[in-house]
């Protein structure tokens, strides 16, 4: 295996150890270019000491100095060098009470979440896997370095990790790290809520969303979304579906693109259905009203979260709406449109095509060409450049305050009715004509 390592990545490494110092790319950058992916950063592990990091750089950021990592600045770019070290005991799940620096390389890997993280690469040695890492990338498993019951117990974050790492590689989580999650699981309550928002994120954003289900499994969603867990516990009898609310879920991530927004959504879209779940007359499973509630129960959980607002809103429009039936108009697209926000539209499309993916023969025979018709409405409906706001259109407020109407409610509502008009009317959407229809 031909390891390349970037070029700025060598000369600190050859900095530190022309200075009588070890030094090595080290963590996921090793594990990514094993696997011929192209890491996200490259982390730099060395026996140097912080202070003599600092000394051998130009530019150097103290980035989290106590912890014994400077940050090296190489032209624009910043790389993270760290004094090999071994974690004390931890408080709180989390996080460690001191940190003591060796001089082991060995030690410093030991610390290491998974064996598929705990490996170091310089072209000096080559290679240096203590704990198996290189097989357990050949072999597709997440496993502990160590005891994994002292590895979760030390730091609950790393349960979620596992499974992260499980998604973005596609990888099984080895069976004694399996039973360690089960066992203390419940230590998740400890980490703070941004740490699992980023966890959770990368995972329903990766190549394998469906990877939900092995946190499901592992009990992991019943602290962390135990929304899912409801679903998964709802079935949904009735012609249109095949799956039960949860499962229908994971396929319906599985059927839409890694967009943040469009995952988020796919996954909370169905949130309400378990407090909707009614039997009708006909025997089957109706779940009138789920879209609202949905909507609340998403901003509820993406708040927890601690998610930024602009998620928060687009995801809990696409949930509200998800199931909104559409008149396939031309005028019943653009109420839509209106309604959903011309901002979100497309992905409203997409989540619903995704959606479709995820019920039963039934439904796709019976809606894949409403869903066509819609799509295609909608894309002749922005070639035209029919006017979908009112802020586009051919006249303001302060027109209407010019050709006579009173400020505030009677041009609000004036405006109303001429945004209905170019709606219905597009050619109408010119100054001559809406003072015409105005006064009609
Ligand atoms: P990504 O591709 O998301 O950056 P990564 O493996 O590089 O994944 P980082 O969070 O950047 O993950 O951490 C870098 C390295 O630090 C990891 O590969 C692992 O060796 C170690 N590490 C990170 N978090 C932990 C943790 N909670 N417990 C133990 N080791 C950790
Ligand atoms: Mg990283």
């Amino acid at each position: 295996m031909k390891i390349v390592l970037p070029k700025k990545v060598v000369h600190i490494i050859d900095i530190l150890e022309k200075n009588g110092f070890e030094a090595y790319a080290v963590g996921g950058c090793v594990r990514d270019i094993i696997l011929g992916k192209t890491p996200n950063d490259w982390d730099i592990t060395t026996s140097a000491k912080p202070q003599e990091i600092k000394s051998l750089f130009h530019r150097t950021i103290d980035t989290g100095i106590e912890h014994g990592t400077v940050t090296v600045m190489m032209d624009k770019e910043g790389f993270e060098v760290t004094t090999y070290r071994i974690d004390g005991e931890y408080e709180d799940n989390r996080h460690p009470k001191q940190v003591i620096f060796t001089d082991k390389l060995k030690e410093d890997l030991k610390r290491r979440d998974f064996t598929i993280n705990a490996m170091a690469f310089n072209y000096r040695r080559g290679i240096v896997d203590e704990f198996g890492g290189i097989k357990d990338l050949q072999d597709g498993i997440v496993r502990c370095v160590g005891n994994p019951e002292e590895r979760f117990g030390e730091d609950a974050l790393r349960i979620l990790r596992a499974v992260r790492f499980a998604a973005q590689l596609d990888f099984d989580i080895h069976e004694d790290t399996c039973r360690a999650i089960k066992l203390l699981v419940k230590n998740l309550t400890n980490i703070s809520k941004e740490r699992i928002q980023t966890e959770m994120d990368k995972m329903i954003c990766s190549d394998h969303p469906e990877k939900i289900l092995m946190a499901y499994k592992l009990g992991i969603t019943k602290w962390i979304l135990p929304e899912f867990d409801r679903m998964m516990n709802v079935p949904q009898n009735s012609i249109y579906h095949m799956y039960n609310v949860g499962v229908h879920t994971v396929k319906v991530m599985e059927n839409i693109e890694n967009n943040h927004y469009l995952r988020w959504a796919a996954l909370l879209h169905d949130i309400g259905k378990p407090d909707k779940h009614v039997i009708g007359e006909d025997g089957y499973s109706h779940f009138y009203g789920h879209g609202d509630l949905g909507e609340k129960m998403a901003v509820s959980i993406l708040k927890g979260l601690k998610f930024d607002n602009k998620t928060v809103k687009i995801v809990s429009r696409l949930v509200k709406h998800h199931d909104d039936t559409i008149r396939l108009t031309d005028y019943g697209v653009k109420k839509s449109v209106v309604k959903v926000g011309c901002d979100i539209f497309p992905m409203l499309i997409k989540l619903k095509w995704a959606d479709l993916a995820g019920k039963s023969d039934y439904s796709k025979e019976h809606t894949t060409d409403d869903l066509k018709k819609l799509q295609e409405i909608y894309e002749k409906i922005v070639e035209r450049g029919d006017c979908l706001e009112i802020k586009n259109m051919a006249v303001n407020g302060r027109d209407l305050i010019e050709w006579g109407l009173k400020p505030g409610a009677e041009v609000g509502e004036g405006l109303d009715k001429l945004f209905e008009e170019v709606l219905k009317h597009p050619e109408n959407n010119t100054k001559e004509k809406l003072k015409q229809i105005i006064f009609t």
